[in-house]
């Protein structure tokens, strides 16, 4: 390559990558698995510690997700734009069960199996279950702009999620929502109805409903608090 070519290459290097980190608002952040802080134009978030522990990410996932987006959705795609975090509770004790449970590609009847991007243990621990912006079938409606948070807990619809995993949730929000300025709201599973107002709503399959509970407004106005001035939008919880 001429002095030239590479000169040129170089400029364009150092011009792309600086114009993808500084819109503003927010900067590129990098995967890590260490807690650090990085600093937006307004504010420093600090980093959450996350550990990979994917389900299984095959082309048969892809293609049940494809086949999914373009039933419920109309169109054949498995990356998603986030707009929404939804916040989810599992419903059962242990994080292993609820891994083995969103595991394999399909459920029984042969389509896309139900899992959520994210994973948080009793203990805090943040569990990355997909990359970020796969589709994931959580909730319905709005699979195709939203990242799902599951929290282990709620058995028996008892609102029992520990101080460690609000925190864990708020850390985990505040990095996505640096990381994606698209993401404009934050709601519960069971704000699915009156999340509907925020427009984002989307199903082609008609009647297609589960009423949900979780993660139950307790937890939703303590981290509705917790992100205070994050310009972030919620609903009464
Ligand atoms: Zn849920």
């Amino acid at each position: 390559m001429s002095k030239g070519r590479l000169l040129l290459l170089l400029i364009c290097l150092l011009l792309c990558v600086p114009a993808f980190a500084s819109d503003g608002k927010t900067m590129a952040v990098k995967t890590q698995n260490t807690a650090s802080a990085f600093t937006t134009a307004s504010r420093t978030v600090t980093a959450p510690v996350i550990t990979d522990r994917p389900v299984r990410l095959t082309e048969y996932r892809r293609q049940l997700i494809r086949e999914y987006a373009l039933q419920h959705y109309g169109e054949a795609f498995t990356e998603i734009i986030p707009q929404v975090i939804i916040v989810h509770w599992t419903g059962s004790p242990g994080a292993d069960g609820v891994h083995n449970y969103f595991y394999n590609e399909a459920m029984g009847d042969g389509t896309l199996n139900v899992c959520s991007q994210f994973l948080v243990g009793r203990d805090g621990t943040v569990f990355r279950l997909t990359p970020e912006t796969m589709l994931d079938r959580h909730a319905i409606g709005y699979n195709w702009c939203a990242i799902g948070i599951e929290n282990v807990g709620g058995v028996n619809g008892r609102e029992d999620l520990t101080q460690e995993q609000l925190q864990a949730n708020a850390v985990l929000i505040r990095y996505l929502q640096a990381k994606y300025p698209t993401i404009r709201y934050v709601w519960g599973h069971y704000q699915q109805t009156e999340a509907k107002q925020s427009g984002l709503f989307r199903e082609h399959v008609s009647g297609y409903f589960h009423g949900k509970v979780d993660p139950g407004p307790k937890f939703m106005k303590a981290l509705q608090e917790n992100l205070n001035g994050t310009g972030l939008l919620f609903f009464e919880p």
